[in-house]
């Protein structure tokens, strides 16, 4: 009873204590945020707190602050490489978004912030022929997410780009990294589940006609909408295609259809009829749906071929751990 009160008495100081240290004229705090409304898949019940900060200074503050207090945070995008629990998030989910979206281009150099969404990035660089992002055009997400996810499409990653970037630990200090200590690799970074908060990256790219880049990035886009669902709420590719993998079963898409699991569904989770390595929700998918659904592939893909798919696709427990959605220890 006293433990109840306790709790309540913390978070409510908390609540008051954030809702002071970020400058609502240029922040925004919001409490008991239902998640699902953070990210593609739309899955996700309340998190505690969920700050979008307007200014580096205000991130700082409210870092320094959680770390002291010993308070759970998570740092997001746009939310498209997440699946968030039922359960919800107890702590405070930072959002780096719009405020964080400037891009400033200066010859074969771009300096972006971690909220600009990869999609305008891309296509800002191809109208002032910049070559070098045409893969990312139809991704959804923020640099900072793409960065900490090392993603891009083509075989190519965003870390391919990167010349130096800079990111915030959690006591509020920044730290610059020169690309080799990012410790890039297919669809990784050190930066993937830690506590940095990316805030922006320098890039270099190389001179093309925009024409050319415009074409380019058409034909890209035009593949992606024949090859993936693009209807209904999902976080893109669930399972990892390693190299390994594709040389010796074939890319995860495939393989699923193979084992005969395009279609299957459990609650209102299901595997995309139109490519198997998506899975869709049909409404009112739960996280254990997804979740067990996950589980189901797996096993089916693993009896068929020996081969244990990993996931790319990462899963927040309500702890506030970023682990992959196949990871079978939270
Ligand atoms: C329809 C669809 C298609 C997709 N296609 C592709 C594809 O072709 N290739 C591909 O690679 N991905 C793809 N994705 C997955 C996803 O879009 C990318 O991983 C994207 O880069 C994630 O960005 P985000 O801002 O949404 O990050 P989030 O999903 O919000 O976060 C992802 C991870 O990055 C961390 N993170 C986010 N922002 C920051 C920051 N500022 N600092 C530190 N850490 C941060 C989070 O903590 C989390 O661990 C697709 C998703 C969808 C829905």
């Amino acid at each position: 009873m006293f433990d109840l009160v306790d709790t309540s008495l913390r978070m409510a100081a908390m609540k008051h204590k954030i809702r002071h240290l970020v400058d609502m004229n240029v922040g925004r705090v919001c409490f008991d945020e239902p998640l699902k409304n953070h990210c593609t898949w739309k899955i996700g019940g309340p998190a505690d707190v969920l700050v979008e900060p307007g200014s580096v200074e205000q991130i700082t503050v409210l870092r320094r602050y959680l770390h002291e207090q010993k308070v759970a945070s998570l740092t997001i995008g746009q939310g498209s490489n997440l699946l968030f629990d039922d359960a919800g998030f107890r702590g405070v989910v930072v959002k780096v978004g719009r405020s964080f979206s400037a891009v400033d281009i200066d010859g074969e150099t771009v300096t972006t912030e971690a909220g600009a969404s990869a999609v305008r990035l891309a296509r800002q660089c191809g109208l002032a022929g910049l070559s070098g992002l045409e893969h990312i055009v139809g991704i959804p997400g923020t640099l900072g997410g793409l960065v900490a996810m090392n993603g891009g499409s083509l075989r190519q990653g965003i870390g391919d780009v990167v010349v130096s970037l800079e990111a915030m630990d959690k006591e509020g200090q920044c730290h610059s990294f020169m690309r080799d200590a990012c410790g890039f690799a297919y669809r990784t970074s050190i930066f993937q589940d830690s506590d940095w908060l990316i805030l922006r990256a320098t890039l270099r790219l190389r001179k093309e006609s925009p024409n050319t880049i415009h074409a380019r990035m058409l034909e890209i886009l035009r593949e992606r909408r024949e090859k993936f669902p693009r209807r209904l709420p999902n976080c893109g590719s669930v399972f990892l295609s390693t190299e390994q993998m594709h040389a010796t079963i074939g890319p995860p898409g495939k393989v699923i259809e193979e084992t005969g699991l395009k279609g299957t569904r459990i609650g209102d989770a299901e595997v995309s009829t139109q490519h198997a390595n998506f899975i869709i929700n049909r409404g009112n998918a739960g996280s254990e749906d997804v979740c067990r659904l996950v589980r189901l592939i797996r096993e089916k893909v693993y009896a068929r071929t020996g081969f244990r798919l990993q996931c790319e696709a990462r899963k927040v427990t309500p702890a506030g751990n970023v682990v992959r959605l196949d990871c079978e220890s939270y």
